[in-house]
């Protein structure tokens, strides 16, 4: 029988979520989750590899960097149940890319617009500092899912490692110089394909407390990415 393009990204994802090729990371995520912070000390902590979701058939990809500690590995899902969730799944449905403006858990009946989002590293670092060698095990696991997303036409990049990965996957495609791709706020690049990406500041909360990312940033630059998906 042949596998449709969801069926495999399904397949896909399952595979992710069995992986443990980064001995550090792997250790770490256990450890939170067998922790646990004192208020979600009776929840069943997802403490594993965290894969991409949202439309199958989206124009536009959202990525992140990795699973928050009490976030993505707690819930199982990438932007969930933590306050860079809160701010961006608010902005995002405030520009119609998500049904409902808050992204609590597996079950909270979430569904993105024309929408996938996932993180360029699938486990949560410690410190939210990977090493060198964690990113690359991961950009096998990230190249071949930006390739099942086929229908894309631009991609979102949330912070400096996540538009590092993608520049690293564009990079695998064509004859780019990283020099011409400076990451800063609301950059849009056009690429030889016509693919655009897009950079960001990340949503973390340092970043919106501090008013380096403010909503009106974010929701202005959101609200931009109807115009580079089809
Ligand atoms: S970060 Fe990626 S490659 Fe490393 S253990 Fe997690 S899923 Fe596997």
């Amino acid at each position: 029988m042949i596998k449709h393009d969801k069926d495999k990204l399904d397949d896909f994802n399952e595979e992710i979520i069995h992986c443990n090729d980064c001995t550090r990371l792997v250790d770490f995520r256990t450890k939170v989750a067998n922790e646990k912070r004192k208020q979600y000390m009776n929840w069943d902590y997802w403490g594993k590899p965290v894969p991409g979701y949202g439309d199958h058939m989206a124009s536009i990809i959202i990525v992140g960097l990795a699973p928050a500690a009490h976030g993505g590995n707690r819930t199982g899902r990438v932007f969930t149940g933590d306050k860079s969730a809160d701010f961006l799944m608010m902005c995002m449905h405030q520009v119609g890319l998500s049904n409902q403006p808050n992204s609590d858990s597996l079950h909270d009946g979430l569904k993105l617009n024309n929408c996938y989002m996932t993180p360029a590293l699938k486990c949560v670092p410690p410190q939210d500092k990977p090493t060198a060698q964690e990113l690359r095990n991961c950009f096998t696991y990230f190249n071949d899912e930006i390739n099942l997303l086929n229908n894309a036409t631009c991609m979102l990049a949330l912070g400096k490692i996540a538009f590092d990965a993608c520049l690293r996957f564009w990079r695998s495609q064509f004859e780019i110089k990283v020099k011409d791709y400076p990451f800063k706020h609301h950059a849009i690049y056009t690429l030889p394909n016509n693919f655009h990406l897009i950079s960001s500041y990340h949503p973390s909360p340092r970043n919106v407390n501090t008013r380096r990312l403010t909503k009106d940033m974010m929701v202005k630059l959101l609200s931009e990415l109807n115009k580079y998906s089809n």
